[in-house]
């Protein structure tokens, strides 16, 4: 699949639920309201969808959502797909979770092929980790990502850089993650979503986050890449690896390889704008992939060439109304 600035779409970001068992004030309000059941597609049209697009290049899925993992029996679909690691269709299985349900899951995961998967934390700091997710329980996500560690699963930790709130704490995250053998990426807040508080509150450009590691770090640009939109450095210091998301700072969108496919079935060609196309109709009409495959051929042809993210007190909406956790993360 090739669209029309020349970029292979490869790379396939499903939103498996909108539910989530955090509720991260960045990216959600307290009180959402999250898509009715019956809306959602089953396991076995995640499945059939999946493989559809594997059948046409994609070679790498990360089921995210949400919270991937308080879907239920989310691991028979995780199980079915791994099928396609086996058949050398696919590179890479892999999963972005807030690492509450890991400990319970994480042998079955690796058992399945996941390698390598990403585990949100913004903080290190317990009554932090509280305030910032609102309902989530630090210790059971430690003790996830030791489980998970433990099965031979690598971990990439992500935190979102937010002013005033993890600033200070950045470089002890960088020691303890390399420390612990885990790389660490840090993102940008985008504006996706109506929140309870103001993003410009909390907004951080990593630039400066950068200049400010770099006067105690010796960080040297490296190509490491894994598929994803971050940009690496090697820490001389620690000898591991920091990532970069600069939604904002720098628009990542020229090595664009990806297309997000949420819960219902719709296909969002770039996460910051709003053409979407609807796959679970051509999915639902007929048991063959042909309507199917054509309605992805048609939506890789709309991929627009980039998003362009706005965060400021003049721009007080979101880019999108819709919240990362619909779209995937
Ligand atoms: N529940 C899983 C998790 O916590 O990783 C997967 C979904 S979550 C939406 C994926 C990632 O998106 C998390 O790392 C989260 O911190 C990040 N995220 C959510 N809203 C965001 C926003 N407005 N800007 C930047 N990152 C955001």
């Amino acid at each position: 699949m090739i669209d029309p600035f020349g970029r292979a779409i490869t790379y396939l970001r499903i939103s498996v639920t909108d539910r989530c068992d955090f509720r991260c004030v960045y990216c959600m309000a307290e009180d959402m309201t999250f898509l009715p059941k019956r809306d959602l597609l089953t396991l076995e049209e995640l499945d059939r969808l999946s493989t559809a697009f594997v059948e046409k290049g994609v070679r790498k899925l990360r089921l995210t959502g949400g919270e991937p993992l308080v879907r239920r029996n989310i691991m028979h679909l995780i199980r079915s797909l791994s099928r396609h690691l086996q058949s050398g269709a696919l590179d890479e299985l892999t999963i972005t979770t807030n690492g509450s349900q890991l400990e319970r899951f994480a042998a079955e995961l690796a058992d399945c092929g996941v390698k390598r998967i990403n585990v949100s934390l913004d903080t290190l700091n317990p009554d932090k980790f509280k305030e910032i997710t609102r309902w989530g329980d630090y210790a059971k996500v430690m003790a996830g990502i030791k489980a998970a560690q433990a099965a031979g699963i690598k971990i990439k930790l992500n935190a979102v850089a937010l002013k005033g709130f993890n600033d200070g704490e950045i470089p002890s995250m960088l020691e303890w993650a390399h420390g612990e053998g885990m790389d660490l990426t840090l993102i940008e807040t985008m504006p996706l979503g109506e929140i309870d508080g103001d993003r410009t509150d909390q907004y951080l450009p990593l630039s400066a986050v950068r200049a400010g590691l770099s006067e105690r770090f010796t960080l040297t640009d490296i190509p490491y890449k894994t598929g994803g939109p971050a940009r690496y450095v090697e820490v001389k210091e620690t000898g591991g690896r920091l990532g970069f998301i600069t939604p904002l700072t720098h628009n990542f969108c020229e090595s664009c390889n990806r297309v997000r496919l949420t819960c219902t079935g719709t296909l969002y060609m770039c996460l910051g704008q709003e053409d979407a196309a609807d796959l679970r109709a051509p999915l639902r009409a007929s048991e063959g992939n042909e309507l199917l495959s054509n309605a992805i051929d048609e939506a890789i042809g709309r991929k627009p060439k980039g998003h362009d993210f706005i965060i400021d007190r003049e721009t007080r909406k979101p880019a999108v109304s819709r919240h990362m956790s619909v779209t995937g993360g």
